[in-house]
């Protein structure tokens, strides 16, 4: 684990954060920042620096992601208003945390 990879310090709960739901592969939390009224970022326990560096054993990680993203829009309400699931990935990707993350978006029209 790098020491200084701020989500594996929130995963190990060096540093605190809002932790919404948690299980032994994954932590969904509140953002920080929020773009949107739901705003959540889920991130799995290991340190993976991005899908660049996703391999064939991590598959099983990346779908329940998607599926613990899709059971907390379920849990917020905005399952059928709809939602954006991001991954941001290097520097034209916008990603600013070398740790892999889903954004889960929404609770307001977010466009195209
Ligand atoms: P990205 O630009 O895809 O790397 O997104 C990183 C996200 O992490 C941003 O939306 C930040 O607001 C969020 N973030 C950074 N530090 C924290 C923190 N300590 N707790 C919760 N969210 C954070
Ligand atoms: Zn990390």
């Amino acid at each position: 684990m790098p020491e200084d990879c701020i989500f594996c310090n929130i995963v190990n709960k060096t540093i605190g954060s809002d932790i919404l739901f948690e299980d032994n592969d994954l932590m969904v939390i509140q953002d920080i920042l929020p773009k949107a009224p739901v705003h959540v970022l889920i991130i799995p326990k290991e340190h993976i620096a991005s899908v660049n560096e996703l391999d064939e054993a991590h598959i099983s990680i990346v779908g329940k992601m998607v599926m613990a993203a899709r059971e907390h829009a379920k849990s917020r309400g905005i399952a059928d208003s709809g939602y954006k699931l991001i991954f941001n990935i290097g520097p034209d990707g916008g990603q600013t945390v070398k740790h892999l993350h889903l954004h889960l978006l929404g609770g307001k029209p977010l466009g195209e």
